[in-house]
């Protein structure tokens, strides 16, 4: 985490926040129940089966509960 945030929401909140941590499951469904029938270890994964590369984290104001991404906290954060 580097920076300030705010909330371009509320715009109020600076403090209180969720940091939500991405922590991907790699699973394989059954495609007509959609039932789970294979869970991966991470990086033991079948050909074809991308990982995940999104972003560490996401954030949640937790004065109005708006989920953005943690750049848009930290640009709303920069503004006086
Ligand atoms: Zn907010």
């Amino acid at each position: 985490m580097a920076g300030k945030y705010r909330c371009p929401q509320c715009k109020t909140n600076r403090t209180r926040f969720n940091l939500l941590e991405q922590v991907p499951k790699p699973v394989k469904l059954d495609a007509h129940t959609g039932d789970i029938i294979k869970e991966y270890v991470s990086g033991e994964t079948e050909p074809f089966h991308m990982a995940y590369n999104g972003p560490h984290i996401r954030v949640q104001c937790a004065a109005c509960g708006l989920v953005e991404s943690e750049q848009t906290f930290q640009a709303y954060g920069q503004l006086p």
